[in-house]
C-alpha cells in the first residue's frame, strides 16, 4: 500500500511549520511554497536561483551538510534537510555521506546547471503521484513471516552465528545451536557483528566494519480516543529538530499516513526518541519513556488525556551512520 497522507511538518519555533511542497529531502523546489517565517528572506530568494555551490565542490564523497549548505544555504540545511534526513537516520546530516544517503543531491550539485535547477528538472520529469515508498498492509513483518514459512527447515532460527572458520571442505559456521558446514557465507548482519565474525579471518576488513557507528532509537505507538485528540487527515506527521528542546524526535500520524490503520474511534501515533548523541531513552524503563513522550505530545499536539494503549519497541544499535567516504571504505573491503 502507498501512503495516504504525504504532507508533513516540522516542529520549529514552537509551532508546526509545513514542509514546503514540492521538496527533495527537505530542499524546497518552489520558493513560493515556503511559508512565512520558515526561512530568512535571503534564503528564500536564493531558492529561486540555480543552486550553484558557494565555491567549487571538492572531488569524492562529501557530507550532506557540505553539499546542501554550499548550494542552498545554511538555513535550508539546518531547518529542513538536517531535520528530515538527520531525523530519519537519528544522526547529523553534517556527518552523513552524501554519496550513500542522498546520491541524487550529490549528482545534482555536481551538474553544471546547479543543485536547485537540476532537482527542479528531475522533479518536472517525475510522476507526482508516484509514492516514494510503500508498505505491506499487514505490516513489514509479514514479509519476514512469509519468507520464514517458505524457507521451512532450511532456516535456523534463534541460533546466532558465533564464529567462522574456513577449511578445505568449505566454511565452518559456528552457531549457538551447533556447527554448520557451508559452501559460501553471506554476511547480512549489522557491521559490528560482521566485524566480530571477520576479525580472526580478515582483520583489515573487520577494522573498517567496526568503525561504522550505530544510533539506537526507541519507539512508542500510542492509541488515543478521537474525542481526546484529532490530527489532520492529510498530514503524515511531524519531525522535531534536535535543538527544539524536546525528547521526542518525530511523530507519525499512523492512521492518517496509512489508510488501513485509520480506525474510526482511535487516533494512532508512532513516536520516536533517540539520536546518535542522545541516549536518554536507553536508560529509561518503558513507563518512564512513555511518560516522557506523552509529555512532548501534550506540548506539540495539546493532548492531555491518557492514551488507551501504548506499545514500546526498542531498536538498539539499529541505524548505521554512514560517514563521508563510506562507499570507498566498503569497496576497499571487497578488494
Ligand atoms: C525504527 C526504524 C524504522 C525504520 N523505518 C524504515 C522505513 O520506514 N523505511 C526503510 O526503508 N527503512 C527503515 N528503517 C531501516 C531498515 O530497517 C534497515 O535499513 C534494514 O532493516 C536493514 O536491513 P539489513 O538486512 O541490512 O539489516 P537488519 O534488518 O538489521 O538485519 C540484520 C539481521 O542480522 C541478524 N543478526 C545479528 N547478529 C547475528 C548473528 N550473530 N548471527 C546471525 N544473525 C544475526 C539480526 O537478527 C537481523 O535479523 C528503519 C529502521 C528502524 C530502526
Amino acid at each position: 500500500v502507498a501512503p495516504h497522507a504525504r504532507a508533513a511538518s516540522v516542529w520549529l519555533d514552537g509551532i508546526h511549520r509545513p514542509l514546503p511542497s514540492p521538496n527533495v529531502l527537505g530542499i524546497p523546489l518552489d520558493p513560493n511554497s515556503v511559508e512565512k517565517g520558515l526561512l530568512p528572506t535571503e534564503d528564500i530568494e536564493r531558492l529561486a536561483g540555480a543552486g550553484l555551490p558557494d565555491s567549487p565542490l571538492a572531488d569524492g564523497d562529501l557530507s550532506v551538510g557540505q553539499v546542501v549548505r554550499s548550494c542552498a544555504g545554511d538555513a535550508v540545511f539546518e531547518r529542513l534537510v538536517d531535520v528530515l534526513l538527520g531525523g530519519v537516520n537519528a544522526g547529523r546530516a553534517d556527518d552523513l555521506s552524501c554519496e550513500v544517503m542522498a546520491p541524487q543531491l550529490l549528482a545534482a550539485a555536481r551538474s553544471p546547471e546547479g543543485l536547485l535547477a537540476a532537482l527542479r528538472s528531475l522533479h518536472a520529469q517525475a510522476d507526482p503521484s508516484a509514492p516514494v515508498f510503500n508498505a505491506h498492509p499487514s505490516g513489514m513483518g509479514h514479509l519476514v513471516d512469509t519468507l520464514v514459512g517458505r524457507l521451512g527447515n532450511r532456516l535456523r532460527l534463534h541460533s546466532p552465528v558465533t564464529g567462522l572458520e574456513r577449511n578445505d571442505a568449505g566454511w565452518l559456521v559456528g552457531t549457538t545451536g551447533g556447527v554448520e558446514l557451508a559452501d559460501a557465507v553471506v554476511l547480512a548482519v549489522p557491521a559490528f557483528v560482521a566485524a566480530d565474525l571477520l576479525g580472526p579471518i580478515q582483520a583489515e576488513a573487520a577494522e573498517h566494519l567496526a568503525q561504522v557507528p550505530y544510533a539506537s532509537v526507541s519507539l512508542a505507538a500510542f492509541a488515543f480516543q478521537r474525542n481526546d485528540l484529532d490530527v489532520p487527515g492529510d498530514q503524515s506527521g511531524f519531525l522535531v529538530p534536535r535543538d527544539a528542546g524536546l525528547f521526542m524526535t518525530a511523530c507519525s500520524y499512523a492512521g492518517s499516513k496509512w489508510a488501513h490503520l485509520g480506525t474510526g474511534d482511535r487516533v494512532l501515533l508512532r513516536v520516536s526518541a533517540g539520536r546518535n548523541d542522545d541516549f536518554r531513552h536507553a536508560g529509561m524503563d518503558d513507563d518512564t519513556l512513555q511518560r516522557a513522550l506523552a509529555g512532548d505530545l501534550a506540548v506539540t499536539l495539546g493532548v492531555e488525556a491518557p492514551p488507551d494503549a501504548v506499545r514500546v519497541s526498542r531498536w538498539p544499535r539499529s541505524l548505521p551512520q554512514f560517514a563521508p567516504g563510506h562507499a570507498d571504505r566498503m569497496a576497499a573491503i571487497d578488494d
